[in-house]
């Protein structure tokens, strides 16, 4: 079937470029683009028509890093630092998940509220455990959302309450692995908490597991200081926290490394020779004063970098509003660099938070042409004026201050979804 949609399309090919086609045309075949067209072409006159009129037309955001179970406590023990915040609040929050009722209530809300946000692709964690997590992948398949999520690895440093036995994690996670098969837009990530959480032994298992069934891996590196000294106590024959998972075979290709914030130039070479994606999450490392990454120099220096909500030491959901905190967070960064470092412009913040991250997903910039649509539609009638600004005015704008409601439509994998 073929569709067409009206609209003003704009999109960031590469870092730092805005390309923008007004009151163009998308042709859809199957819901799979075909091109965008200033002019529509004569042949799809007659396909079924999709009028936005004047309404920013957006490729749909890209979350690379965010944890499921810490959905209920969005927006709560944010006067903690990491370790105190995990035992607090985090693990408990997260042992509730052994309960299915609770976390099929919980992850229908959660991958909903991410549709009405725009975000239709994602690496997610989920809890430790399995039933809780197929649970999660099927949530998010039904209402729309694609992408890799992990059940997470621990079975050491966790309360009691909520840890498992090296040998239980094993058998979970090959279980869960088995029980993936049957979901086709939602596939398993390898997903060891951090390095503190998992035994030397268990790590070394994951990264077998990781080459024989060929599965990405994501986890967190360099958060802060305290993790790091703890780390460096844990593995004292690593120079490096890198190193931790360089050893067990998970650091390759498709590894998605979240925060980054105290790597060095060593560990950013290692990211970008070994073609591991650092995810930026600025509102969480902010949230619990873990720091600021240096974003702009990690692009400099070629390390693929996209962004997460990091939810819940992000507070927001939405990656609009992560985009803003991305822009503030590297004007933070020059400020405290007496003004050496540039910030992040409207445009890089947009590219991280969607062509980068959808290319870790394997698609092209923009709208590809002969992939499914992932898309936002954005109106702007709550905001004055949109008659007198430019495009380019408008977007930076709609990045600034749209809110999920002026989202009035979402394509993901070729589908209207919103
Ligand atoms: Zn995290």
């Amino acid at each position: 079937m073929i569709q067409v949609l009206h609209g003003n399309f704009l999109y960031t090919p590469s870092l730092g470029t805005l390309e923008t086609v007004p009151d163009g045309y998308l042709v859809l075949q199957d819901g799979r683009t075909v091109g965008i067209f200033s002019e529509l072409p004569e042949r799809f006159s007659d396909a079924e028509r999709t009028d936005f009129k004047n309404a920013l037309i957006l490729p749909a955001f890209t979350d690379l890093h965010l944890h499921a179970p810490q959905y209920p406590m969005l927006g709560m023990g944010m006067d903690l630092p990491l370790l105190d915040w995990l035992e607090r609040y985090t693990f408990r929050t997260e042992a509730r998940f052994g309960d299915p009722d609770y976390a099929r209530r919980i992850y229908r809300e959660l991958a909903q509220k991410l549709i009405e946000n725009g975000t239709t692709r994602v690496a997610m964690f989920s809890s430790l455990h399995t039933d809780a997590t197929l649970i999660l992948m099927e949530e998010l398949e039904n209402a729309g959302v694609s992408g890799y999520v992990g059940k997470v690895s621990m079975d050491r440093n966790s309360p009691d309450y909520y840890t498992e036995s090296t040998e239980q994690s094993k058998r979970e996670t090959l279980r869960w692995l088995k029980e993936c098969e049957r979901f086709r837009t939602v596939r398993p990530i390898l997903t060891p908490r951090f390095t503190p959480s998992c035994s030397d032994g268990l790590m070394r298992w994951l990264g077998d597991v990781a080459r024989e069934y060929d599965l990405p891996v994501q986890s967190h590196l360099s958060e802060n200081h305290s993790e790091i000294a703890w780390v460096k106590e844990l593995a004292p024959s690593c120079e490096r926290y890198w190193e931790t998972y360089a050893r067990a075979g998970l650091w390759k290709p498709k590894t998605l490394m979240a925060h980054c914030v105290y790597s060095d130039e060593i560990e950013r070479k290692a990211m970008r020779d070994y073609g591991v994606t650092a995810i930026h999450c600025a509102d969480s490392n902010i949230n619990i004063a873990s720091g600021t990454a240096p974003v702009r120099q990690m692009l400099e220096e070629g390390v693929h970098v996209a962004l997460g909500s990091d939810i819940a030491g992000g507070a927001q959901i939405n990656m609009l509003e992560v985009m803003q905190m991305t822009i503030r967070a590297s004007k933070f960064k020059r400020m405290e660099s007496g003004w050496k470092t540039d910030f992040l412009s409207v445009a890089e913040a947009f590219y991280l938070g969607t062509t980068a991250g959808s290319s870790y997903f394997g698609a092209k910039p923009g709208f590809g042409e002969g992939e499914p649509l992932h898309a936002v539609v954005i109106e702007e009638g709550r905001l004055p004026d949109a008659d007198r600004l430019t495009l380019r005015e408008r977007f930076e704008r709609a990045v600034y201050l749209s809110k999920p409601q002026d989202i009035v439509a979402v394509y993901a994998e070729g589908k209207r979804v919103k």
